[in-house]
């Protein structure tokens, strides 16, 4: 027999990966239609409270897989804020498998933040907004909700399909 205390907790983490899917397929559908995508999972979510600083997300190349700092699976969290740090963590699969770019870096020095990088970054429609959310969430003073002006004007910003 299956220790119902583990089915419970396996149902649940696939369900939470599940949601993941779903929003990494919705930031692919919307900014790059890949036909292939990495494996996307929530992280151990480890803080290093000392800096306050967060990994919120993380891309594993040689697992071709996209980690989420379970932070991030606060239902108060903007779904916008997820999807920013899933199209990142998008940015850096497309370097590494579409674009060669560890090849590539090697041969110029280049940074895995390059210039380039962070031009592509910019085009994520809420950029601003969702960093000021990660930096509220990293520093712990995230409550429910981010300063009302940095808002993008629609209500569907709270809910967490
Ligand atoms: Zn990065």
């Amino acid at each position: 027999m299956e220790d119902p205390k583990l089915l419970v907790e396996s149902t649940l983490s696939d369900i939470e990966d599940r949601h993941l899917r779903e929003r990494m397929l919705s930031v692919n559908t919307e900014y790059f239609e890949f036909t292939e995508l990495p494996r996307i999972r929530w992280s151990q979510g480890r803080v290093k409270k000392k800096y306050h600083k967060v990994t919120f997300g993380t891309y594993d190349i040689r697992r071709k897989e996209i980690r989420i700092h379970p932070l991030l699976s606060d239902i108060f969290v903007p779904r916008y804020v997820l999807d920013f740090v899933i199209y990142h963590e998008l940015l850096h699969f497309e370097d590494f498998h579409i674009n060669g770019g560890s090849e590539r870096r090697r041969r110029k020095g280049e940074r895995v933040h390059s210039r380039e990088f962070h031009k592509r970054e910019k085009e994520f429609e809420f950029k601003k907004e969702a960093n000021r959310v990660l930096q509220l969430i990293a520093r712990g003073e995230f409550k429910s909700r981010p300063p009302a002006r940095t808002l993008p004007d629609s209500d569907e910003l709270f809910l967490f399909e």
